[in-house]
């Protein structure tokens, strides 16, 4: 059963508890793609990524499922600190990697391809655990939109 709250004098209104609540980040990063890949995506390239991240919690009695802000330090803080003017790079990609340690650039090493199937699944796990170890409340990243350009994404639920 939905709880009701009322906060008309008078007039109940129904409201489900389970609320989704979205934000969206943007960061700067270079990648190229790897795996036998043949196209202009091969060549070092950087995007202006931006990310749109759905969670899932149940309202308190206050009102919030979560707090934007709560949200914003969780995954900004995380992106910043690991993919933003950074150049993710596949483990595999030894000339790249060797180039980036060589220069002292900032990246970020997975082991996928870095496509942005790849990346949009990857977000979901590492911002789910972030959300876990910094909000002390049960929420659930559902669904996560991610923008390679602002006509081309990939969506992961
Ligand atoms: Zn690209």
């Amino acid at each position: 059963m939905p709880k009701i709250i009322s906060y008309r004098k008078g007039k109940g209104i129904k409201r489900t508890t389970s609320m989704r609540v979205v934000k969206r980040f943007r960061w700067s990063m270079a990648h190229r793609l790897t795996h036998g890949y043949q196209g202009h995506c091969a060549s070092l390239h950087g995007h202006e990524y931006e990310v749109e991240v759905t969670v899932a919690g149940e309202m308190d009695a206050m009102g919030l499922a979560v707090d934007f802000a709560d949200i914003k330090r969780a995954c900004l803080g995380w992106i910043k600190e690991h993919l933003d003017h950074t150049t993710i790079v596949c483990s595999e990609d030894a000339a790249l990697l060797d180039f980036l340690r060589r220069e002292n650039q900032r990246h970020y090493v997975v082991d996928f391809n870095t496509t942005a199937e790849n990346l949009a699944t990857h977000l979901r796990e590492v911002l789910q655990k972030e959300l876990n170890r910094l909000l002390d409340r049960p929420l659930s990243v559902t669904h996560i939109r991610l923008l390679e350009t602002p006509s081309s994404w990939v969506e992961v639920t």
